[in-house]
């Protein structure tokens, strides 16, 4: 996928879902940081974090596009246009696009894991799920297990 798609993919979602047409340019930022994409007030132009369609697909790619073009349609008549904004939420429902543009970091953070350390032997366990420490003790020493907050 590369601009030109991604110019195609706007303009078509823009028609199907908004029953508008999208008329300014579409392109991916590699310098994007964390956020799925962004709107360029000045400009109207949205860009899309390229990162999110390596990491997620064309699905994800799709959302981010929605809810940009949530931003551009409402900007572009002066309604309002914010994340805060009445207008915005309604036209996010109705069209069905994510409430955020997602970005890279928070998704990853849903695979965090929990680390714990003896305090007796300084062992240290990851797990996926949070543990009881009061129930569950070293598997070296049978120390006490510390809950290590990163
Ligand atoms: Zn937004
Ligand atoms: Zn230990």
């Amino acid at each position: 996928m590369d601009n030109k798609d991604l110019q195609s993919l706007t303009e078509e979602i823009s028609i199907k879902d908004f029953h508008k047409p999208f008329v300014h340019q579409a392109f991916f930022n590699k310098r994007l940081k964390t956020t799925g994409g962004r709107y360029d007030l000045q400009t109207h132009n949205i860009e899309i974090n390229e990162k999110h369609f390596q990491m997620y697909g064309i699905s994800e790619v799709e959302g981010i596009i929605k809810h940009e073009l949530c931003h551009y349609h409402l900007h572009i008549e002066g309604k309002g246009y914010k994340h805060r904004d009445q207008d915005f939420r309604e036209l996010l429902k109705e069209v069905k696009a994510p409430r955020f543009c997602r970005s890279v970091k928070a998704k990853s953070s849903v695979q965090l894991v929990h680390e714990y350390r003896c305090s007796a032997c300084q062992q240290t366990y990851m797990r996926r799920r949070r543990m009881n420490t009061d129930k569950y003790v070293c598997g070296k020493c049978r120390g006490k297990l510390i809950k290590i907050d990163s």
